[in-house]
């Protein structure tokens, strides 16, 4: 047999499962929200053109009206100046886009403190327990916030002082864009960096340092609780905008399970 008939042999009969990590796109796909005096990005929106109606009387269909960043999407190193001259999303190499996916789990720190940055330590104490980071892989990182998806106040968690959700701290995010042979970073939050991150040095030091190497972001993935923290292969299909910025994907994980 090839090896794509095994794959789709162990697909069928669920030896490999296919996980599903992407947010549903809606209207109410929480998207991030930038202060006074930045620009923001528009929500998810369907534009009816017809449906089975005087419009068009046998089909349906819509035009739609969304961001780059908005929901599940993937940042291309050019989304942030340090990677500006870096590829565009549809310049991302395919090899990239599938890759192996290690889960680096904090879910109870970032219940304790809704702030939680992950530190180098904490990296280091995962790979000491499941090997190295993988050459080309995805590490995604699963701090519980999936589960506030449904609610945008919930998930932006916000005051008067910004928002509070976790992230990386600036040390390990340099470690990881300058140390690690990863790919990209996968998130569960509205973007790479923590709530707090524009206090940080450098701000944002996930989307600086991390595009700035090169490597890719991934965000509001869900599901990352069906993944072993090895194993695992994730698919990440942005759509090929030419000179864009970042792109709504379709994330999915391929999960070996005991036959
Ligand atoms: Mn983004």
């Amino acid at each position: 047999m090839s090896l794509l008939s095994e794959l789709l042999t162990a697909i069928s009969t669920k030896r490999v499962e296919v996980v599903d990590l992407t947010a549903p796109l809606t209207p109410n796909t929480p998207v991030l929200q930038l202060p006074e005096p930045f620009s923001n990005t528009i929500s998810f929106q369907l534009e009816e053109i017809s449906r089975y109606d005087e419009r068009g009387p046998r089909w349906y269909w819509n035009n739609i009206h969304t961001g780059e960043h908005t929901g599940t999407h993937v940042d291309a190193p050019n989304h942030w100046i340090s990677g500006k001259d870096g590829p565009d999303v549809a310049q991302l190499p395919l090899g990239t886009l599938i890759g192996p996916a290690v889960v680096l789990d904090v879910t109870d720190r970032a219940a304790e403190d809704p702030d939680f940055l992950l530190e180098i330590d904490d990296v280091r104490r995962w790979e000491a327990e499941h090997g190295a980071l993988p050459d080309g892989g995805w590490l995604l990182y699963r701090t519980g916030w999936d589960t506030r998806s449904g609610n945008a106040g919930e998930f932006l968690n916000a005051d008067e002082k910004g928002s509070h959700t976790p992230g990386i701290s600036a040390e390990c995010a340099r470690w990881l864009a300058d140390e690690t042979p990863l790919a990209g970073l996968g998130v569960e939050t509205v973007g790479t960096d923590a709530g707090g991150a524009p206090a940080l040095d450098p701000p944002f030091p996930c989307h600086e340092l991390l595009l700035g190497a090169g490597k890719c972001g991934l965000t509001q993935l869900q599901n990352l609780a069906k993944l072993p923290p090895t194993g695992s292969v994730i698919v990440v299909s942005p759509l090929p905008i030419v000179g864009g910025s970042g792109s709504p994907a379709r994330a999915l994980a391929l999960v070996e399970r005991d036959g």
